[in-house]
This record gives structure tokens, C-alpha cells and sequence, in this order.
């Protein structure tokens, strides 16, 4: 099947032609038609299956006839985060070629001024975090009521984020006559109740159901020791022994723990980035644009600033942490073996980790090899209890992480990717630095040529307490550094 029987426009045809797509995916093939007829649509599709262009071809096709007034935008598109809504933009350049439509893209974290001009020139397109459209509404500066076409795209994600009271009181401003398109991966009862609200009569396209993985990724457990440093040296050993290792992403389960597995990797000389939601917006940006152009080969991320990602081209993905959530699990590994492309993915896997792997075998229905000797959970167990018991008769420091302490709930990274106020951290784990040491691989790069500095991701807030071997010698007043007005003659006369 071809794109050209589904109802596109010329100009989104020869756009899409010139992406070198031949044949529609299956979410696409599904719901075009549907949009362009002017219906409703429920879609229940991941991202990585072709969702953004299910909607976005259609929409230009639609947009083609009528123009945008000042402050009345013709279509809205919601999106969970920030960087799936400058995603959605990428999509509309890349489509809307041949099309002069304007674009306007309302996300937290950027000055309100450029996007009220914007929305004063006439959007034809809308694309926002629901939060930051909310305070546009609120100044007065933005009227829904002209809007034909509304998106609501990660409905799942919005519910996880606790957009929902939002997504409903944004839909209540748009008039009853518009057409609405809903795409969530899964279909929570909110999300049900959501759809019998606020759709009409939709067209339901499913095209696969988030517990199932895809069969182009090989997937690994690996064992290894419960903390910290030796589950950095498992994974600098894996990214060395790793095959046709091109790029990869690292998740870690707290932003905290991204910021310091982004340092360690840094300091033993990996080419790598680091994306959580402390970041601000430009810095998140320049991070995913230098990955995804293959600067950088690594990046540590969080689940919820990786969500939706569209990085097409990655060939593994390293699970540094277990998921606390089994669906995260499939989420993270789908980065990976996308568009039917192979992938790889391995899960560092220690004694705390039995119930929630055992949670992530029953989600996909299957269980995932090991790489390696099997983790023997009970022996792990007992010789962390052994060490701790060790630790204290020697009068030693106290081990940094409990042995058989349950993982503590952890306070993940909840609003803030939409500029929302952040959740604090709860919990702290504490960690243990281990002697660094040495082992080349293509990962890294030398110090020499390292690229310009990488933004470093906001600091641990409590001190360290051992810096392995990163010492920084203190600084004595202003060091050797003294500003040039200190240097300046204070008796000097200015210069006429
Ligand atoms: P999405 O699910 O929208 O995040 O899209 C996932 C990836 O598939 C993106 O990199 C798209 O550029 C790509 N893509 C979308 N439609 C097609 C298609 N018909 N053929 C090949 N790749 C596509």
C-alpha cells in the first residue's frame, strides 16, 4: 500500500516522498483516512510506530484550505513534555515543506514574549504543554474557540504527569464542533472515561498494545553487585565488550543518579550526555540535538525526560538501573530496534532487584536471558548482610546502602518536563565512589579532544563525601584568578 491512497494532498505527498517514506506504517494507514474524512479518532499506538506523522499529514492536508486569525488558532496539538512538543514542530517543518503555515510552539521554560507574538500573528498550528497554554488563556492572550482541530497526543503520559484536570478544562474552552484526535499507548480507566467525554463517535485504530516488546530487540539481564560503584564498573565493562556498539542510552531510575553516572562516564573519558529534568529547556535541546547528530554516543537519562523520544538510530540501550514501573521497561528498550531496525538492551540487574525484573517478565510475557552466569538473588542477598555484619565488627564506615533494605519508593521526575513546579527528591541513596581505572574503548574520546564542555547537570545538593579521584585541590581566595578591575589603578584617570 502506497501513501498516495489515503487521501493526502499533493504538497504532503511529495513532502512525505522526499522523507523517503515508501509505505505507510500501520497506525498511519489506520487513522488517516479517518482524519481526513473529519472524524474523531482514538488511536492506541506507541511512539516509534509512526503516530506524529498519523496526524500531522492530514492536519496539512486539511490546513490547506482557510487561514489562521490573530490569537485564534486553527489546530491545537497537547503534548505531555516539552521536547515530544518540539518534536511535533520538527514534524511540521519536515512535512509542511511546501506548505507557509504558521507554527507555534508554547512550552514551559521560554520567555512568554516570542510566543505571544506568535499567537498575535495567527497560528495555524498550535503545539503546547498544557500548563504553559493554560497561563496564555489566562492573560488573556490566547481564544480557543477557533480552534477546528484539537490533539491529544501521550494521553497515558498526561495522566502520569497528573495533566488531566488540564486536558479537561482545555477541552471545555474548544467548541463542541471541532475534531478531536486522542493517542495514548494504553487506556487506563481515566483515560477511557476521557475518550467517552470528550470524543465523538471516534474511529478506534489500535496498533499494539504497550506490554509487548519488539521482536528486533535482543535483550540481556546482567548480574551485578549492588552498589554503585560496581554497577558503574559492570557497565564500563559492558560498553567495552559490547558489539557494534554505535550510540546508546543509559537509564537510570532518579535524575540524581543521571548527574552522577553522567560524571563518572565523563571522567573515564566516555563521549557522553545527560538529559533529566533539572536541565533547562535549552540546555535538554542542545543535548538531544548533538546525540541524535552522533556527537555524542552516550546519553544518561531519566525515564521521564527520555519518554517519546524520537532518536531513531540507536543501537542499544543499557538498563543501569531496574524500572520501579514494568512498563517503564518496555518504554526504555524501545528506544532500540525501531522502525524494524535490530537493537540490543541489557538490564544491570543485582540482589534488591527479584520482584520488580519478576514484575517486568510477567508485563512482556517472557523471560529475558541473562548474559553471563544467572544472579543467584538469595546468595547476592546474603553476602551483602555478610559485608554490612563485616563492616560494622571492623568498626568500619557504615556500608553506604543497606543490604536487604527494600527499595525505597522513589520520588521520580514527575511535572517539570512541562514546566511544572518539580517534586522534590525524597530520598537520597548514598553512594560509594570506587578507584577509577582505565580501559579504552570507541566510547571514549581522548580528554584532548574532547568536545566544547557539556552543560553539567544540576548538582547533588548534599556535599560528597568522597570524591574518588576527582580531587579538587580548595581554592584559596580567588585562586589564580583576579578579576581586572582588581588589577586596574584605582588612581588612574579616566580617559577623556
Ligand atoms: P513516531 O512514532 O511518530 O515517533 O515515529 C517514529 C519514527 O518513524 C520517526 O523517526 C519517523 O520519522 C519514522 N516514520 C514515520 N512514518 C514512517 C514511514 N511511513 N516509514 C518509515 N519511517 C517512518
Amino acid at each position: 500500500m502506497s501513501f498516495d491512497t489515503l487521501g493526502l494532498s499533493e504538497k504532503v505527498l511529495q513532502a512525505v516522498a522526499a522523507s523517503g517514506y515508501t509505505e505507510p506504517t500501520a497506525i498511519q494507514k489506520g487513522a488517516i483516512p479517518y482524519v481526513i474524512e473529519g472524524r474523531d479518532v482514538l488511536g492506541i499506538a506507541q511512539t516509534g510506530t509512526g503516530k506524529t506523522a498519523s496526524f500531522t499529514l492530514p492536519m496539512l492536508t486539511k490546513l490547506e484550505k482557510g487561514r489562521a486569525r490573530s490569537r485564534m488558532p486553527r489546530t491545537l496539538i497537547l503534548e505531555p513534555t516539552r521536547e515530544l512538543a518540539a518534536q511535533v514542530q520538527e514534524n511540521f517543518e519536515k512535512y509542511g515543506v511546501n506548505h507557509k503555515l504558521n507554527v507555534a510552539l508554547l512550552i514551559g521554560g521560554v520567555s512568554f514574549g516570542d510566543q505571544d507574538k506568535k499567537i498575535d500573528r495567527g497560528a495555524d498550528v498550535l503545539i503546547a504543554t498544557p500548563g504553559r497554554l493554560l497561563d496564555h488563556v489566562e492573560r488573556g492572550k490566547l481564544l480557543l474557540q477557533g480552534v477546528e482541530i484539537l490533539v491529544i497526543d501521550e494521553a497515558d503520559r498526561m495522566l502520569d504527569m497528573g495533566f488531566i484536570p488540564d486536558i479537561e478544562r482545555i477541552c471545555k474552552l474548544i467548541p463542541f464542533t471541532r475534531q478531536t484526535l486522542f493517542f495514548s499507548a494504553t487506556m487506563p480507566p481515566e483515560i477511557q472515561r476521557l475518550t467517552e467525554t470528550f470524543l465523538q463517535n471516534p474511529a478506534k485504530v489500535e496498533v499494539s498494545t504497550r506490554s509487548s516488546t519488539s521482536s528486533t530487540i535482543t535483550q540481556y539481564l546482567v548480574a551485578t553487585g549492588g552498589e554503585d560503584y560496581e554497577k558503574r564498573q559492570t557497565l564500563r565493562d559492558l560498553l567495552a565488550q559490547a558489539e557494534d556498539l554505535q550510540n546508546a542510552i543509559v537509564f537510570c531510575n532518579r535524575k540524581v543518579d543521571v548527574a552522577t553516572l553522567f560524571r563518572s562516564l565523563e571522567r573515564h573519558g566516555f563521549n557522553v550526555g545527560a538529559l533529566h529534568g533539572d536541565m533547562d529547556q535549552r540546555t535538554r535541546m542542545t543535548m538531544l540535538d548533538n546525540f541524535r547528530k552522533g556527537n555524542l554516543k552516550l546519553l544518561v537519562a531519566s525515564d521521564v525526560a527520555a519518554r517519546g523520544l524520537d532518536i531513531p538510530d540507536v543501537s542499544h540501550v543499557f538498563n543501569f538501573d531496574v524500572p520501579i514501573h514494568a512498563e517503564d521497561y518496555v518504554h526504555r528498550i524501545g528506544r532500540t530496534g525501531r522502525a524494524g531496525r535490530t537493537g540490543v538492551s541489557y538490564t544491570l540487574v543485582s540482589g534488591d532487584d527479584a520482584k520488580y525484573l519478576a514484575a517486568i517478565e510477567k508485563v512482556i510475557s517472557k523471560t529475558i536471558d541473562w548474559l553471563g552466569e544467572p544472579l543467584d538473588f538469595e546468595a547476592a542477598i546474603a553476602e551483602r548482610k555478610e559485608r554490612r555484619k563485616a563492616a560494622r565488627a571492623g568498626g568500619g564506615d557504615k556500608p553506604k546502602r543497606g543490604p536487604l533494605r527494600e527499595r525505597t519508593p522513589r520520588v521520580r521526575e514527575t511535572t517539570e518536563d512541562a514546566g511544572e513546579a518539580p517534586r522534590r527528591e525524597r530520598t537520597r541513596k548514598p553512594r560509594v565512589e570506587a578507584p577509577a581505572e582505565d580501559r579504552a574503548t570507541e566510547m571514549r574520546q581522548p580528554r584532548e579532544e574532547a568536545q566544547p564542555r557539556q552543560p553539567r547537570p544540576q548538582r547533588d545538593r548534599a556535599p560528597r563525601r568522597d570524591r574518588g579521584q576527582d580531587h579538587d585541590e580548595p581554592v584559596i581566595g580567588l585562586g589564580d584568578h583576579v578579576p581586572a578591575f582588581l588589577l586596574r589603578d584605582p588612581r588612574a584617570k579616566k580617559a577623556s
